[in-house]
């Protein structure tokens, strides 16, 4: 060799594949490949990043204390516990490079985010599957799956691109089986979307807990995806960790700001959070009607079942031309299926009559 090559696994990481915005020949697309929020941000964030536009020569705050205040006394966490970062997938990033490398493992379950085995081979470690029941995480296999190389173990609850969810009970119980060396992750990106009864966040479990993190994110029910906002609430050890490798301004000045006025107008939560609890039920029994059926989503967004990989393509292709694009998830084995963000109530009619339109319905 000659010139410069990667560490031994890079070239085996298959690039993430995010959704697309544009159709060709298209002027308008409806977008609902990405699970981004139907509403978008509160009105008040456009005000506040319009303001904060004096100080763009200086630095932000590397420790985006305000922001973190803002966090710990919304949620009732100690600030010193909270870690923002560049979107929760730097934070993925980091939590796999900190604690995994060459020789370890990092487990996660079977149709889990993509990005945990990006993370994971991004740092040298190995990649270790759970199988799931009925597209769901199945906590015996993951416990089954540990080995003395485990180092970390990824759990998105809900799960993306899934919308499954396990209950506060069975995660209390996976993490009372843990080995305290293992580091739980658990991402919580729609948590706030999450309405079942027996769901829980697992910051409760966190704040007792020495080797739990929890991720949440700006980027979905606050609307806030281009901005790349995410934080952890994370024991201190862990903590101390992070901030010896993360990049010292992650998040920008007005990513900060912004993130702030999201998190400050409860008003326009709520209304996502109804919105979500209106049109996701719709969507599913609309889809059922014309023999789509989905599987039972905490998310904003559903994942549809087709009868083959080929009947998902052809639904897939005949949206785009009716310009809807929805997302593919064939990267995660789910050839038979195609994911779906709930959007507004013009687009969640659109989607329904281009899809009944496919099935002949
Ligand atoms: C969307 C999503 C995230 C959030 O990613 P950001 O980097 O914060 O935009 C994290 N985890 C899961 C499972 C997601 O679906």
């Amino acid at each position: 060799m000659n010139a410069p090559f990667p560490r031994a696994g890079i070239l085996d990481i298959a690039p993430y594949q995010p959704g697309e915005s544009k159709i060709a020949g298209h002027a308008r697309v409806i977008k609902l490949a990405s699970n981004e929020s139907a509403l978008g941000p509160s009105p008040k964030v456009r005000d506040t990043i319009a303001g904060a536009t004096d100080s763009l020569h200086l630095y932000p705050d590397s420790t985006a204390a305000e922001l973190r205040a803002a966090l710990a006394e919304a949620h009732g966490l100690e600030a010193e516990r909270i870690l923002c970062s560049n979107g929760s997938e730097e934070m993925i990033h980091m939590l796999a490079r900190a604690y995994a490398g060459p020789g370890d493992e990092v487990l996660y379950s079977q149709y889990g985010f993509i990005a945990y085995p990006i993370a994971a081979r991004a740092a040298g470690a190995a990649v270790v599957v759970a199988p799931e029941r009925d597209y769901t995480t199945d906590p015996a296999a993951l416990l089954g799956a540990l080995t003395a190389r485990t180092r970390v173990l990824f759990l998105a609850n809900p799960n993306n691109p899934t919308g499954t969810h396990i209950s506060g009970e069975s995660l209390r119980a996976l993490h009372a089986a843990l080995p305290p060396r293992v580091l739980l992750v658990v991402d919580e990106a729609y948590a706030e979307f999450a309405d079942a009864t027996d769901y829980e966040s697992a910051l409760d479990l966190a704040r007792s807990a020495e080797n739990v993190v929890v991720l949440r994110t700006f980027s979905k029910i606050y609307g806030l995806a281009a901005l790349r906002v995410g934080w952890s609430y994370c024991p201190k050890s862990v903590i101390d960790v992070l901030n010896r490798i993360r990049c010292t301004f992650n998040v920008t000045a007005l990513s900060q700001v912004a993130a702030r006025a999201a998190l400050a107008d409860r008003d326009h939560v709520e209304a996502a959070r109804a919105h979500n609890a209106r049109w996701r039920p719709w969507l599913a029994a609309a889809l059922d009607a014309i023999g789509i059926a989905t599987s039972p989503s905490l998310g904003n967004f559903l994942l549809a079942h087709f009868r083959d990989e080929e009947q998902a393509r052809a639904a897939d292709a005949h949206l785009r031309q009716d310009g809807i694009i929805v997302r593919p998830v064939a990267g995660y084995g789910l050839r038979h299926h195609l994911r779906i963000t709930v959007g507004r109530e013009d687009e969640n009619r659109a989607l329904v009559a281009s899809l009944a339109r496919f099935m002949g319905a």
